[in-house]
């Protein structure tokens, strides 16, 4: 943790001083990428990461993720709360948009800043989301007996802490119709120092007292997985009994909008036994319009993506809609 917490110190903040610090002067990154504005959510890239896109040169794509746009600042579209995670807020830290499952918001924090984030204008005017208060958030678990499944969000749970994630777990599991846990995180592919041996034996020690957790990696593009200390991260991870890998991507313009890399980017998934699970339509975002994309292309470049790969390949593709109580599948 000691690493990890040592490489978040020294994140790149400045979007002035990227210029300055990248070796790999080839990349080319356009003005208005490298804006020097402030900004609500503002630039975050932890230190190994940015020694990875630098040093492995990374596609511009790729930065796109990251990098701030000035496209960012012309908020004439977009929603703060695209998919109305507040109202569907139960409890503190519980929002219950299907049936059977619930979100559980653990922290407001991440690895680093993705500047297409859905959430990337809630964590700083909606903080009624992260309020905490535990007592009332596991009456309301106990009471709702229809609860299946708990997805640990955030923020990127992994944050926290493995003191803080055990003492989670340790009441949840008293719960008897909870069967399973969920992590939706970023940080084995940005940070993968996080996952140390602690937190392997902190999900192997707890696996089977559950019926299953499920980790679903969130990564968009094949280039953020070929990395000897993600790959190896993730292969402690699959080998955890009783702990299923998943992913989920968003499709996103500018960065995997291309046939050919999201059929890499699921190629390089299954080959490391991570199960393509969800491709997302991107939400209508306020200042990440410009990763925004029409169904009709989303379904053409999904239709292209099926020539490419195996049908067990393929995840489901699907949109929130803020309204119901369920994804809509675009396509299977
Ligand atoms: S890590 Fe997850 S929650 Fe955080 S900014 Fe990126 S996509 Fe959003």
């Amino acid at each position: 943790m000691e690493d990890f917490l040592k490489d978040l110190k020294h994140s790149i903040r400045d979007p002035s001083s990227i210029l300055n610090q990248i070796n790999n002067q080839s990349i080319g990154f356009p003005e208005q990428l490298i804006t020097t504005k402030n900004h609500s959510f503002p630039l975050l890239v932890p230190h190994s990461f940015f020694q990875r896109l630098d040093r492995d040169k990374a596609p511009l794509e790729v930065w796109n993720q990251y990098l701030i746009h000035e496209k960012e600042f012309k908020h004439d579209k977009g929603m703060i709360d695209p998919i109305n995670d507040e109202g569907f807020l139960a409890a503190p830290q519980i929002i219950h948009r299907y049936h059977n499952r619930v979100l559980f918001l653990l922290n407001s924090n991440c690895p680093i800043h993705c500047r297409y984030c859905f959430r990337k204008n809630e964590f700083s005017q909606k903080k009624s989301l992260f309020g905490k208060n535990f007592s009332q958030s596991l009456d309301y678990l106990y009471e709702h007996t229809e609860i299946e499944e708990l997805i640990f969000t955030g923020g990127d749970p992994l944050m926290v802490d493995n003191a803080t994630i055990e003492n989670y777990l340790n009441e949840f599991q008293k719960i008897p119709h909870l069967k399973y846990i969920r992590f939706h995180t970023r940080v084995p592919v940005i940070t993968p120092s996080r996952i140390n041996n602690d937190f392997i034996n902190l999900i192997s020690n707890n696996s089977n007292k559950f019926h299953k957790i499920i980790i679903c990696l969130h990564v968009n593009h094949a280039w953020e997985l070929k990395n000897s200390l993600v790959e190896e991260t993730i292969k402690k991870l699959t080998q955890i009994n009783n702990c299923e890998l998943l992913s989920q991507s968003v499709l996103l313009k500018n960065v995997n909008n291309d046939p050919l890399v999201l059929a890499e980017l699921f190629r390089t998934l299954s080959d490391l036994r991570i199960n393509p699970y969800y491709l997302h339509h991107p939400d209508q975002v306020k200042g990440a319009m410009h990763f925004y994309l029409s169904e009709q292309i989303g379904n053409e470049i999904f239709q292209s993506v099926r020539q490419l790969v195996p049908g067990w390949m393929l995840p489901r593709y699907i949109k929130d809609n803020p309204k119901i109580s369920s994804k809509e599948q675009l396509q299977y």
